[in-house]
């Protein structure tokens, strides 16, 4: 990135994207990053909107997630969750009482009219994250899963049946009339960003419902940063969550290499690891094979640092 070029944008969804945005904001310039987040995983349950994906980015990049769970806020107490259970309440979907007063306070705001890009941009300054996070559309946009066993719910999927149901299509309910934040738009048509990443995401549930709202893949095609993705695939498997899966329901082949050809209107350098070097064959778009695999704070870091080094040798 040459010195005017000071911009990253990073296209993601929870835990596998949210690794890679850590690892661009710490070695980044502390306002450099932005994040524009899925929200199809968004849905409303004991009468609260839950966010998942954007919530999963706050706790990252303020420190503030849960290590051992890879899930939810660090040292969460679950009085809340205890006492629905012994209600006879729904438990399936298990909400920490810090992780509560998240989508509590995102309710009441929500309620009282506002958008949901400044009640992110409230909460991510009040955690003290100076980079900027953005939901991809304050509008409404559910992902459903079409199953072998007919229609699910999002989280009813992904949470209560664990990924279980084969899947055979997924659709993006509102997307067709959402409008991306307008945040969005403005970053992406910001001459001073150098990169636009797509993070090791899954491409069907978390940068598919990004990619659904109106504008966004034309202010991608139009933006002159090269744009570059990450596979979430390593050794022909996903690290975790039903990627790999997905990708057989859906008759694709299982690998790093249908990941890039999903993307291969737009992106210009595909990065997927260096275990799959030998199995990726011909791709439409150049690769740069490294370690993807992100396990410590430092293997964010390289990722991020190998990331901006190779884009910068790409032009659009
Ligand atoms: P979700 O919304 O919480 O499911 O998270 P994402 O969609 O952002 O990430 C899920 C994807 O991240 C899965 O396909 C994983 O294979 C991928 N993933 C998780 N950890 C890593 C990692 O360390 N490296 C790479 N390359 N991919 C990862």
């Amino acid at each position: 990135m040459s010195s005017e070029l000071t911009k990253v944008v990073a296209l993601s969804g929870g835990i596998g994207g949210a690794k890679l945005a850590l690892g661009l904001y710490r070695i980044l310039p502390s306002d450099s990053l932005t994040v524009i987040a899925n929200t199809g995983d968004d849905f409303e349950h004991f009468g609260l909107s839950i966010s998942p994906d954007l919530d999963t980015l706050l706790y990252t990049l303020s420190g503030k997630d849960n290590q051992e769970l890879g899930w939810g806020r660090r040292g969460e107490t679950w009085t809340f969750m205890a006492a629905i259970a012994a209600l006879g309440g729904e438990s399936w979907f298990r909400l920490g009482d810090g992780d509560l007063a998240t989508h509590v306070e995102r309710t009441r705001r929500l309620r009282a009219g506002e958008p949901l890009s400044s009640i992110i941009d409230d909460f991510r300054r009040n955690f003290g994250i100076a980079a900027s996070l953005l939901p991809m559309s304050n509008d409404p946009v559910r992902t459903k899963v079409q199953t072998a066993d007919g229609p699910l719910e999002f989280q009813d999927y992904f949470v209560r049946q664990r990924c279980a149901p084969v899947v055979t299509a997924l659709r993006f309910a509102g997307a067709e009339t959402a409008l991306p934040s307008p945040e969005v738009l403005t970053i992406l048509g910001d001459p001073r960003v150098g990169i636009v990443v797509i993070c090791p995401s899954n491409p069907f549930i978390s940068i598919d419902p990004i990619l659904a709202v109106p504008g966004i893949r034309t202010a991608l095609r139009d933006c002159p940063a090269p744009v570059v993705a990450v596979s979430p695939i390593i050794g022909g498997k996903a690290v975790k969550g039903p990627t790999a899966k997905m990708m057989a329901e859906l008759g694709l082949p299982v690998g790093a290499a249908a990941v890039a050809r999903h993307y291969s209107d737009l992106i210009d350098l595909y990065i997927a690891d260096e275990e799959d070097a030998c199995s990726l064959g011909e791709l439409p778009m150049p690769v740069i094979f490294t370690r993807t695999l992100m396990q410590s704070i430092e293997d964010r870091e390289q990722l991020a640092r190998d990331v901006i080094n190779a884009a910068a040798r790409v032009r659009r």
